[in-house]
Formats: C-alpha cells, sequence, structure tokens
C-alpha cells in the first residue's frame, strides 16, 4: 500500500496539521498582544525619559549651570536604548546632544519647520539604522524664569528631540516568537510520535493482523481465526469475523458432503449402469427369439387348444421382461438430448392424451393449472415427455381406487445458485404434480431416485432415477415432496435460458 494511503500517516499528519495551526494561531495573537503592550510601555519611557530630561534642562538653566545639560544629555545618552537626545534653537542649529559631535549642525528646513509648526509629538517610525525608534519632540517653552537670560520676545527657547529605540523590545519578541516557534516544533514532533505509537499500537497492528487472517482465508485456510486480545470495536470486529469464518467452514464441510454424495452416487450410477448395459444387452436378442418362437408356437396352435392361453401369458411375461431391458438400457445409455424449441404444455398435454388409454387412468381426475405465458423452453420434447409419463404413472399407480392429480406450470425468475445443484440459472420453469395417493413414507423419499429402488411388486426402480437423468441433462433438477396420508408432490424445474453449466462447460 503506498505511504500516503496509510491510515497512520493520514492519522498523524491531520494531527499535526491540526495542533501546529492551534498552536500557531494561539502564539500569533498572544505575540500580537505582547508587542502592542510592549511597544506602549516603550512610548510611556520615552516619554516619562524626555519629560524628566526637560524638567533636569530648567532646573540646570536656572540655577546658571547651563553647562551641565550637556552632561546630562550625555549621560541619559549612555543608555544603549537611547539612540540619541538633542536640543535645537528654533532656527534648527543643534545647541546639546547626546553625542557631542552633533553640536552646531543644523537642521534642514522642512525639518524644522515641522517640528515647528506642530505641537509636541511623540512619533514611531524607522531610524535611518533600520531600527524601530520612538522620537518624542517637546518645545522648551520660555517660562518666567527664563525671562531673565532669554527674554521675553519667544514663546519657546529650544527644541528638545530625544529618539529611543525599541531594540531591547524587538530583541524581547523576537525571542518569544523563537521560543514559540520551538514550542510549536516540539509539540509537532511530540504530537506525530505519540499519534504514530499510538496509532501503531490501537490500529495498525490489530487491522494487520486482521487483514493478514483475511488473506488467510481467501487463500482458502478456513482454519485461521483472528486473536487481537482485545474488547474494543476491532476486537468484536474480529470475533465477527471469526464466527463468519466458522460458518464459512460448517458450509464448506456441508459442500463437501453434498459433492463427495454426489460423486459416490455418480460411480455407483456409472457402475450399476455399465453392469445393466451389458445384462440388457445380452438378454435383449435372446429375448427377441424367444418371444418371436413363442409367437411362432402359438399360432401353429389351434384356437381351442388350452396350452394357447399359456402361451399367450408366457408372451405378456417376455414382453414386460422386454419393457425392463429397455428401461434398463434407457437408464444407463440414455440418449443425448435432442435440443429444440419446446412447449412445455404440450408435452403434458401429449402425455395426458397417451395416457387416457390406460385403463387405471380412467379412475383418475386431473386438474391442469397451467401458467399463461410460459416461454418455449430449449429442450428434448421426447425426453421430456418420458419424465412427465413416468410421474404421472407413478401418481396413477399410487392411487389404484382413483383420485386427482394436479399439474401445476410456473415461472419462477432465480438468482445466483439454488441448494439443490450447482447450475446457473435465471429463469426456470417449475412443473408442479400432486397427486391424492398414500404419499411417501420420510424414511424412503431419500431413496426413490435411487435405481432399483421400488416398492412395487412389478416395478423396476428405474422410473424416477431415469427422470431425475434426462431433467439433469437439460440443466435442471427434479425433488420430491410428500406427507404420508397426503399424497405426494413431484416437482421438475427447467431453466428457460441456458442450457450450460455454473463452470460455463455445455452439457452434454
Ligand atoms: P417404479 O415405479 O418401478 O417402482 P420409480 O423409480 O418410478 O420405480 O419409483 C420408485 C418408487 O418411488 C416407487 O416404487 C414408489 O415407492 C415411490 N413413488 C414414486 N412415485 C410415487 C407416488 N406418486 N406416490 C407414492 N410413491 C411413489
Amino acid at each position: 500500500m503506498p505511504v500516503l494511503h496509510s491510515l497512520k500517516v493520514k492519522f498523524v499528519a491531520a494531527l499535526v496539521l491540526l495542533v501546529s495551526l492551534v498552536i500557531g494561531l494561539s502564539t500569533w495573537w498572544t505575540l500580537e498582544v505582547h508587542r502592542g503592550h510592549m511597544l506602549h510601555a516603550t512610548e510611556d519611557k520615552v516619554r516619562a525619559l524626555t519629560e524628566a530630561i526637560d524638567r533636569g534642562i530648567h532646573v540646570a538653566m536656572r540655577e546658571g549651570r547651563s553647562q551641565d545639560v550637556q552632561r546630562i544629555l550625555e549621560g541619559v545618552g549612555r543608555d544603549p536604548d537611547i539612540e540619541k537626545i538633542i536640543i535645537f534653537d528654533t532656527h534648527g542649529k543643534i545647541l546639546r546632544a547626546s553625542q557631542p559631535d552633533l553640536v552646531g549642525r543644523v537642521l534642514d528646513r522642512d525639518r524644522l519647520s515641522r517640528y515647528l509648526d506642530q505641537p509636541d509629538f511623540a512619533v514611531t517610525g524607522l531610524h535611518e539604522n533600520g531600527r524601530l525608534v520612538q522620537s518624542v519632540v517637546k518645545k522648551i517653552r520660555n517660562r518666567p524664569e527664563c525671562f531673565a537670560c532669554h527674554g521675553t520676545g519667544e514663546a519657546v527657547n529650544g527644541i528638545l528631540h530625544v529618539d529611543m529605540s525599541f531594540r531591547k523590545t524587538q530583541e524581547q519578541i523576537r525571542e518569544m516568537e523563537g521560543t514559540a516557534l520551538w514550542t510549536m516544533l516540539l509539540t509537532a514532533a511530540v504530537l506525530a510520535a505519540g499519534g504514530t505509537i499510538l496509532m501503531v499500537r490501537l490500529v495498525e497492528r490489530p487491522v494487520g493482523s486482521l487483514m493478514r487472517a483475511m488473506a488467510k482465508v481467501e487463500g482458502g485456510d478456513l482454519e485461521t481465526r483472528a486473536h487481537l486480545g482485545r474488547r474494543d470495536e476491532l476486537g468484536q470486529l474480529a470475533q465477527s469475523f471469526n464466527a463468519m469464518v466458522d460458518r464459512l467452514k460448517a458450509a464448506r464441510a456441508e459442500i463437501e458432503v453434498f459433492h463427495q454424495q454426489r460423486l459416490a452416487r455418480a460411480e455407483r450410477l456409472a457402475t450399476l449402469g455399465e453392469l445393466a448395459a451389458s445384462l440388457a444387452h445380452e438378454v435383449k436378442n435372446p429375448l427377441a427369439g424367444i418371444a418371436g418362437a413363442i409367437q411362432v408356437m402359438a399360432d401353429e396352435l389351434p384356437e381351442t387348444d388350452p396350452r394357447k392361453e399359456i402361451m399367450g401369458e408366457i408372451l405378456d411375461q417376455v414382453h414386460r421382461l422386454d419393457k425392463t431391458v429397455r428401461d434398463l438400457l434407457a437408464f444407463a445409455r440414455p440418449g443425448k438430448p435432442d435440443i429444440g424449441p419446446c412447449d412445455i404444455h404440450q408435452v403434458l398435454d401429449r402425455v395426458l392424451i397417451l395416457l387416457a388409454e390406460n385403463p387405471a387412468a380412467k379412475q383418475v381426475r386431473v386438474v391442469r393449472a397451467y401458467q399463461a405465458g410460459i416461454p418455449s423452453l430449449d429442450a428434448d420434447s421426447k425426453q421430456l415427455g418420458q419424465v412427465f409419463l413416468n410421474l404421472l404413472l407413478n401418481a396413477i399407480q399410487a392411487m389404484p381406487t382413483g383420485g386427482q392429480i394436479t399439474l401445476k406450470t410456473t415461472l419462477r425468475e432465480m438468482d445466483g445458485t439454488d441448494g439443490n445443484t450447482s447450475m446457473a440459472r435465471d429463469r426456470v420453469v417449475e412443473v408442479a404434480l400432486t397427486d391424492t395417493g398414500p404419499g411417501i413414507p420420510p424414511h424412503l423419499l431419500q431413496d426413490i431416485f435411487n435405481p432399483f429402488f421400488t416398492t412395487k411388486h412389478r416395478g423396476t426402480g428405474l422410473g424416477l432415477s431415469v427422470s431425475r437423468r434426462i431433467v439433469e441433462d437439460h440443466g435442471g433438477w427434479i425433488d420430491a415432496e410428500s406427507r404420508p396420508g397426503q399424497g405426494a408432490t413431484f416437482r421438475v424445474c427447467l431453466p428457460v435460458e441456458t442450457l450450460t453449466r455454473q463452470t460455463g462447460e455445455p452439457l452434454p
């Protein structure tokens, strides 16, 4: 499986992304708040410092220590956060400065007029050296105590300009940003590692062992079971999986038994068939010879000869034997179905007409419950006729004192495979033949389709086995249902469209 499709990778990536996003946003917000506070604190500090310098200048000037002003400025200017402090006159000439080399320089006109035109102000901006600087400009007023030296003509004696950098604040902010970034990276790494371990322990390992068990079962090993040793959802899944494999195993065992039974029956049939065929072959010709000879002898006897009756009886028995031999041959070497379009109702009606001649049939009422619109089948109508003749004869023989036979046809939709056979079919025509005879005892139901199984004095026990073979050769199936005392129902199902087995192998 590609790494990107792995549940573990998806989960850990989503976790790390989500947590990083949350931490990132909250850190950014905290930093913004801190930055604002620190900038305000620096502004307040510059203002306070400017006020202090202003007051210091006044005191020094009042006491006639004008030289002290330069010293105060140089002293305060040693603070690494102070970029510069200058005092200039209204013509822009720098009178005092924290850096002595600035004294005597003159400010350009634009700047000067900006300072003069505005009241005292504080502004934050970028210094020439690229640092963020807070500038405070304050006019030094000409107060009464200054009049002695400065006269009364000017309202302003000079302008004090303090530039203080945010170096420390910026350093602190950078430090905080660094810490936040590392915290975020560390949290992401811890989460990725923790998430991976959790995913491996809670999901990947159990799912992996479940998948391995599934692959083994898929490969045909039904002994495999998934043992996760846990009671969570995955544990329950493993239990359901095990239960499913148990059921699969039981179903496979059942199918194996079923196939073995079929195989055994096929083998038995093949052996019996061979035996029956060779026996029938041996018996057939001499039987014809005997019948011929008896017929000739009987023909030569005068009508009044009592031996003629005996000859007739012998001939009857020989004909019965001949029928048995023919049945045997039909069972052992059934002809290939001669497939063609076949109307099932026509087949049934033809058999009924044939039976009407049978004296035993006269006692039986036949009810035809044909479904309209049954499609034509691809089948051998002669062979199907033989099947229904066998079934009808059995029903008639089961009701010597009369009764009723119901012939019901139904078109059925089937999907997939049916429990009885492994043939593929979509639509089947079902012919159900129900009689009102004594029924079949439950313990005999499984034997009636076996060759030579009969409960009749003169039966061959081949009718149902031949019928079953014909129906199966048509891709269909036949079964019987009966409750003693309540008659029997024989159901013949024939596929409408397909005559191929599920394996795709065409039927013989
Ligand atoms: P046979 O008719 O020669 O006995 P079959 O194979 O046709 O051979 O039938 C096997 C047995 O199934 C019958 O001997 C009978 O016991 C039972 N049987 C078949 N059809 C019916 C039926 N309609 N009612 C009761 N028993 C039946």
